[in-house]
């Protein structure tokens, strides 16, 4: 059989059971996709073949002797370098953690793991997940499949840019204020982060903990759902991870809108933006109003505030989680210092990339005790305002429906000179995040130069099964041409 890079988690599945394929079919197949198109791709810092097709044959031999097949027995899974893999380097594609390599899995590997899933390498990414392009990588670019003069988006640029190359089969991402779902929509593929609290964090290096979250990049919804089947549920490891019962994600799987209300948010249509993004996005609200639901406008009141408020809680988590890179405990340590606080300082300063530096001052500065009370308490309660902005629309409306991104994937540099630019990719995800509610990336079409356009599905709290249900319903009713990037 060939092509087996090419197909889905639920597909291959279906194959698997039936031992028309073998894992090390599949694998191989990853693999040789991986040396054939990842030179330009650049999504993988590190894969380790000989050990992927290791545990294809450990899988294989289970199911020969008629073990159980989970979903995700045998397929192959990439890893954002930020999570936590026995055996292999995490890097968080910062030099400071150049040659680290973690004595234990992350909950969520370990789940992977247990379902009998094969890891097959570390994925690119924005230095310590800042960034939306995955420029800020201090190893290597990585290109957008479907046009490689195109940043990926980013933080998890290499986990969008593997699933949509099909270099793997799926990915995981995480999520602070929307780097699963907009490098998702840049790279056409399905991204969602879940509720704060869904998956554990345990393993996951942190950025900003309030924020952080992990979820599954996909080719299609239906992989969403399967990969949370097996990353969800509560971890006594995490101490914000949620006490509450995770449902079969695949059971919400229904093309049915009926009876549902969709908000569209007014401040997300705005003036001068991208109008084939508009476009798109107001397409796919007119299907899922065919399929049954009630369209109604809303108002996000203080989303104006959102992207700011990010930046000041974001940093300030930041340069605390970031105090422990310090040469000491474990990393890079400068090779040129007479004593310990030149150490200190030397080792950072050669370590860090210049956006970390710049987020480790600007959180610095805001959690000072002169600014503190401008600053940060203020930003946490804008924060709260934010919340109950989603609050309030969800008693009137089951979903928010918004672009995910505002523009599609632009150019390299495009952005790089201007940090705030860089910043406003964001515009439509960092609210989520702030919030603490589950959104989804869909793909909803192509600009006229055969760029993805990215739908976003925003749910209540813990309600990741309707969003999935919309997601879904959309997916198989959209129309959209199912298209691959001519690579
Ligand atoms: N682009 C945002 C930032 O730079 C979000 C990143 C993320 O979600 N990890 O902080």
């Amino acid at each position: 059989m060939s092509q087996l890079h090419r197909r889905t988690i639920h597909e291959l599945h279906e194959l698997l059971k039936k031992r028309e394929v073998s894992s090390r079919e599949i694998t191989q197949s990853v693999l040789d996709r991986i040396s054939a198109v990842d030179t330009t791709v650049g999504a993988f810092l590190h894969v380790e073949p000989e050990k992927a097709l290791q545990e294809a044959d450990e899988v294989d031999k289970t199911i020969r002797g008629g073990g159980h097949v989970t979903p995700l027995t045998g397929i192959p899974v990439a890893i954002k370098d930020n999570l936590n893999a026995e055996g292999l380097p995490t890097t968080c594609a910062s030099k400071i953690l150049k040659g680290f390599r973690p004595p234990y899995d992350a909950t969520v590997v370990h789940r992977l793991k247990q379902n009998g899933a094969v890891t097959v390498g570390k994925l690119n990414m924005d230095e310590f997940a800042m960034g939306s392009s995955t420029e800020n990588s201090a190893y290597q670019k990585t290109r957008n499949p479907w046009d490689t003069e195109r940043i990926p988006g980013g933080s998890s640029g290499g986990s969008a840019a593997s699933v949509a190359a099909d270099e793997c089969i799926a990915a995981l991402g995480s999520d602070t204020g929307g780097s699963i779902r907009q490098p998702a929509s840049c790279c056409g593929v399905v991204g969602l982060k879940p509720t704060y609290g869904r998956v554990s964090r345990y393993g996951l290096v942190a950025f900003a903990s309030s924020l952080d979250q992990i979820g599954p990049l996909t080719k299609d919804v239906t992989d969403a759902a399967l990969m949370m089947n097996v990353i969800a549920g509560h971890d006594h490891r995490d101490s914000t991870s949620a006490n509450v019962k995770s449902p079969d994600y695949t059971r919400c799987l229904e093309v049915d809108m009926k009876g549902k209300v969709i908000g569209i948010p007014k401040e997300y249509f705005i003036e001068g933006m991208d109008r084939e993004v508009e476009q798109s996005v107001r397409g796919a609200i007119k299907v899922l109003e065919g399929l049954g639901a009630e369209v109604k406008e809303i108002s996000l009141p203080h989303t104006d505030y959102a992207v700011a408020t990010y930046y000041i809680l974001a940093t300030a988590e930041a340069s605390s989680n970031l105090a422990r890179y310090d040469g000491v405990k474990y990393g890079h340590r400068t090779e040129h210092s007479k004593d310990l606080v030149e150490m200190y300082m030397k080792s950072r300063a050669e370590g860090f990339g210049p956006e970390v530096k710049r987020r480790i001052m600007l959180g610095t500065y805001v959690l000072s005790s002169g600014y503190y009370d401008a600053y940060y308490r203020k930003a946490q309660q804008v924060r709260t305002l934010i919340k109950q902005d989603f609050d309030d629309v969800f008693g009137d409306v089951d979903l928010i429906v918004t672009p995910t991104a505002p523009t599609p994937a632009f150019k390299f540099g495009e952005k790089t000179k201007d940090p705030l630019q860089m910043y406003l990719s964001d515009i439509f995800t960092i609210s989520v995040n702030l919030a603490g509610v589950p959104g989804i990336s869909v793909p909803c079409g192509y600009t006229s130069a055969g760029l993805p356009i990215g739908l976003q599905i925003i749910g209540k709290h813990f309600d990741e099964e309707t969003v999935l249900q919309a997601a879904y319903s959309y997916e198989q009713s959209s129309g959209i041409e199912s298209r691959k990037p001519a690579l």
